[in-house]
């Protein structure tokens, strides 16, 4: 146990060995069952084999695919084997795939959906397997993470055009687990938690980490069941969940049925929203389908490692407005107002949010300039600290967000730098500039509109040159990051310094 009692990965591995004592399941998917007593054992069988294979190299391990039962083997694996990994969905494309592997240049490369990649360190999911599957002994903790080093990488939208990485060390994963125990705190007898996330996106660390560390069931949906009402339904009836932790995209998709209620969740005992705007509305909604559960909005940026504050969110909450609050700060967080000259401002008046803590990670991966930017040290705590970008203010103790200070948008849940989808754009044939702006419904982003400049006429019908630029744009982004209306302009309206005028563009929306 490390100083002042703090849960430390050590704790946190050591959990994991003590569950597979039981006859626990550790997770459940469609059909498929693992057990504690599996994840362990084909954690130590990936860890040392690991250890054989690349012997001292201690880079990370990219993991390719979605939500297969073989991944947390190999993330539990990778640190006990001492070294980080990087989970990469399968949402991603090829080519950014490539881009990560690049820069990454990552030990070894899982790849459970064949995704193709000629490169000597690639492990096909047959070959994982086979290693998984071996015997193996319990991996002494001399060899696993140790807590300043990378415990995952997760790469988000960036604005350049390639995703950047967010490297998070076992301490901050640490650190988190700490501030976001009261706000879970499940003592539930059999506890089942929802893994809707792909594990590229930090939110999975909830049930990945507070779940199986608490011995919980993790309910996985994967993407195709996200996206059919009727097997989503069926798949919420039969989970048991008792603690619910996702964007307030999934609930605002099962709210419009009837059936989302008390009936279909009999054993939900709260409700956590974060990663984007919880609006009155479903707050409202909520609180009328579910008066008996707790119901939470919590946020964070990775950076920062998933969670920082929260809001038990009640009806007289919602009375004192003017929004939602995103809560306190979790208790060994410091959280502050700053103005633009970096000054602290009182209560009450809006400006970038702040962060310090043992959360904040050590940085982007090969990014010093932007990490020169972003993160810095607290002088009040002494602390590593980090600028959101998130325009808020502070009433009653309370953090409110309003909104961003650059072009980061939250697309039902996903990250996306608007740039980001901009310069990869103009990388395809014939666009000569390209403006990307977030369609709003209920003042939250629901999809994007791209206004592109041709370098020549195409010929094509609008119609059709949306296919095609969209398909094309999808060689290159994530689909959740394709603007769903591409529109050509003859010029584009600039502003008093040249730049694209996005408030007239906005006008065309
Ligand atoms: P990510 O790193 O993908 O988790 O995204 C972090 C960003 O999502 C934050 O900087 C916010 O802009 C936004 N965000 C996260 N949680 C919330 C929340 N509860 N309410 C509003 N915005 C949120």
């Amino acid at each position: 146990m490390s100083a002042g009692g703090r849960e430390s990965i050590m704790q946190f591995l050591e959990k994991l060995a003590a569950w597979a004592q039981t006859d626990r399941t550790a997770i459940v998917y469609g059909e498929e069952r693992l057990r504690y007593a599996e994840l362990e054992a084909r954690s130590n069988a990936f860890a040392h084999w690991l250890l054989r294979t690349l012997g001292d190299d201690r880079s990370p391990v990219l993991l390719y695919g979605h939500k297969e039962l073989a991944l947390p083997a190999c993330m539990f694996g990778a640190l006990k084997a001492g070294r980080g990994y990087v989970p990469v969905d399968t949402s991603f494309p090829p080519e950014r795939v490539r881009q990560i592997v690049e820069e990454l240049r990552p030990a070894l490369i899982v790849d459970l959906c064949g995704l193709g990649l000629e490169d000597g360190r690639v492990l096909s999911a047959g070959e994982l397997e086979e290693i998984l599957h071996a015997d193996s002994e319990p991996v002494p903790p001399s060899f696993w993470i140790r807590p300043e080093q990378a415990a995952y990488i997760l790469f988000t939208s960036g604005s350049t055009g390639r995703a950047k990485g967010v490297q998070v060390s076992a301490g901050n994963i640490a650190a988190f687990l700490e501030g976001v125990a009261p706000w879970f705190d499940s003592e539930t007898e059999n506890g089942v938690i929802l893994n809707e996330i792909s594990y590229s996106f930090d939110v999975s660390v909830c049930a990945l980490y507070y779940g199986l560390g608490h011995g919980m069931l993790l309910y996985t949906l994967d993407r195709q069941t996200l996206s059919d009402p009727k097997r989503l339904f069926e798949a919420l009836a039969a989970s048991g969940v008792t603690l619910w932790v996702s964007t307030p995209s999934l609930a605002e998709l099962c709210v419009p049925s009837e059936r989302f209620s008390r009936a279909l969740l009999p054993r939900v005992e709260r409700f956590v929203f974060c990663g984007e705007v919880l609006t009155e509305k479903l707050s409202r909604q909520m609180l009328e389908r579910f008066p008996d559960v707790q119901l939470i909005n919590a946020y964070g940026p990775t950076e920062a490692t998933v969670l920082v504050t929260a809001a038990r969110v009640t009806e007289e909450l919602l009375a004192e407005g003017p929004s939602v609050p995103i809560g306190a700060p979790f208790s060994p967080v410091r959280a502050w107002i700053a103005g633009p000259e970096g000054e602290e401002l009182p209560e009450g008046e809006e400006g970038e949010l702040l962060l310090a803590g043992d959360c904040v990670s050590p940085g982007y991966l090969f990014r010093p300039e932007l990490n020169a930017r972003a993160f810095f040290t607290d002088p009040v705590s002494g602390k590593r600290g980090y600028r959101t970008g998130d325009l808020c203010f502070i009433k009653n103790g309370l953090v409110y967000y309003c909104g961003r200070l650059d072009g980061q948008v939250k697309l039902n849940g996903f990250r996306v730098e608007l740039e980001d989808v901009e310069n990869n754009l103009v990388k395809l044939p014939n666009i000569a500039r390209a403006a990307v702006l977030p369609v709003l419904t209920d003042g939250k982003p629901s999809s994007l509109t791209a206004f592109v400049l041709l370098e020549a006429p195409d010929g094509l019908s609008s119609l059709k040159r949306t296919q095609r630029l969209r398909a094309a744009l999808g060689e290159l982004v994530p689909s959740y990051m394709i603007p769903r209306r591409i529109v050509a302009v003859d010029a584009f309206p600039l502003n008093t310094n040249g730049k694209i005028d996005k408030k007239a563009l906005a006008a065309l929306l």
